[in-house]
């Protein structure tokens, strides 16, 4: 029996907020479910209580202390969206568009990858995740490598790292269709194929969810639609795509199926089973109601949408709406960073320089996003997303740093200005992951040296090298 505590300055349970459009925005209302020379009580992975320290330490006096009551203890973040698929891809094609980036870069490198690539580049951005705070990611592997089965890496590169994960196949098969020797069929069920496969191999991971993944609609032909449904039908699969990225989805859209692609996925019967859809940024507010009636999550991701100069997602509409929406980094090539603490704070500036309001988004809703508000998204609320009696110990601890040592408010120092050099220790389901500043469950170093010809190899296959992307190989 492993029992321990986790004590901080201030521990940010997360639990107990009022609802969006009840809270308060006067100072210290940021405080709520703020423990003040807190603990949190851990027993074989389980939060057993969470409480002031000296109550604790008084009724548990042998065992091990984590902290010494300067810091900040807050639940693990969750990243509702990344494609681990970037993982060796990262720093090429920033100034194009979407369309353009996805044709130039993504669409090249993912008829490539491997399920060795896969393994290493999440283990490797596993380190960068774990030391940003994040202990649960919800990935989209996206590639067109037919039969090789890559996605499936990414489970095998978590369960190394130790880390929570929702894990999704974000298939596309209309652009493999010019690309490679097979017919529409065989790519089809090869692709449907995969997604059972990945489900199979998630099933022997203890820590990880499968989701089915659909890369965008317009990616994908009607038959693999149809197909995908259908299969979430059959399995009683969730599912994970995107939706109104950019202003040129709705334009494809219309001009394909004569209506926009949240339209498209409603007829076809994707808000059927639970939804993750990243980005919405191009919204109606007929598509807002529509994602509210069907529950359907969005996962919001400021860095990408800036660097691609995508759009600004109506985070606050969507709230007051009531549909639930996460943080995430997106890609490690399209952000191109997976640091989550810069996710968060990039959405609260990005709403308060867009709206020209410094109230319209406070540092306890982003926070809220990337915490319990992910959790939901994901369908996973009952285990993690909050530091409550019964969940699962995904705990992070930020202490010893100049970022964190002015206290004055708790939430918007950890929102403004911290940074992962304050992540001193991270526990994922009560094992400790990050130690010290240092990723404990990969060897950073080690990890860069094993990569190092994967990119390389990546970039001379894909040609990316040729075409003077990459300078690497
Ligand atoms: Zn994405």
């Amino acid at each position: 029996m492993t029992t321990f505590l986790v004590r901080g300055r201030h521990v940010l349970t997360m639990a107990g907020l009022a609802p969006v459009g009840e809270r308060e925005r006067t100072p210290g209302a940021h405080l709520e479910g703020v423990v003040g020379d807190g603990a949190v009580l851990v027993r074989d992975g389980e939060i057993i209580e969470v409480a002031a320290y000296d109550a604790l330490r008084a009724a548990h006096p042998g065992v091990p202390v984590h902290g010494d009551g300067t810091g900040l203890v807050l639940p693990g973040l969750i990243s509702t969206h990344t494609h681990l698929s970037e993982a060796l891809g990262t720093g090429m094609g920033s100034e194009l568009s979407l369309f353009e980036w996805g044709e130039e870069i993504v669409g090249p490198l993912g008829l490539v990858l491997t399920r060795e690539d896969a393994a290493e580049g999440t283990a490797l951005r596993a380190v960068e995740m774990l030391l940003s705070g994040v202990t649960t990611v919800n990935d989209m592997f996206c590639h067109g490598h037919l039969r090789s089965r890559a996605s499936l890496g990414v489970v095998d590169g978590l369960t190394r790292a130790g880390m929570r994960g929702v894990v999704s196949y974000g298939a596309e098969d209309l652009p493999l269709g010019a690309l490679v020797d097979l017919e529409p069929t065989e790519i089809i069920d090869d692709i449907l194929a995969e997604q059972v496969d990945l489900a199979a191999h998630v099933a022997t991971a203890p820590l990880i969810d499968f989701r089915y993944g659909v890369g965008t609609m317009l990616g994908q032909s009607d038959d693999l639609l149809a197909g995908g449904v259908e299969l979430c039908r059959e399995h009683g699969w969730a599912a994970h795509t995107h939706l109104a990225e950019v202003r040129e989805e709705l334009t494809a859209s219309r001009s394909r199926w004569g209506h926009r692609t949240v339209d498209h996925a409603l007829r076809i019967g994707l808000f059927e089973r639970p939804l993750i859809a990243g980005h919405g940024v191009w919204l109606t507010e007929s598509d807002i109601a529509t994602f509210a009636r069907h529950d359907v999550a969005i996962a919001h991701n400021p860095v990408a949408n800036m660097i691609l100069a995508s759009g600004v997602c109506p985070v606050p509409r969507l709230r007051a709406a009531g549909v639930v929406v996460g943080i995430g980094t997106d890609g490690a090539a399209s952000n191109d960073s997976q640091d989550m603490l810069q996710a968060v704070k990039a959405a609260a500036l990005l709403q308060k320089l867009h709206h020209l309001d410094a109230l319209v988004i406070d540092a306890l809703d982003v926070l809220t996003m990337a915490t319990i508000d992910g959790a939901r998204a994901l369908g996973i609320d009952h285990l993690v997303g909050s530091l409550e009696t019964g969940k699962r110990a995904d705990i992070v601890l930020l202490q010893d740093t100049v970022d964190v040592s002015v206290l004055h408010d708790p939430v918007s120092q950890l929102v403004y200005g911290a940074s992962p050099r304050s992540v001193r220790d991270v526990w994922v389901d009560g094992v400790q992951v990050v130690s010290d500043h240092r990723c404990a469950s990969v060897d950073e170093t080690a990890q860069i040296v094993r990569c190092r010809p994967l990119m390389e190899r990546i970039a001379r296959a894909s040609g990316l090298a040729a075409t003077g992307h990459s300078v690497l190989a």
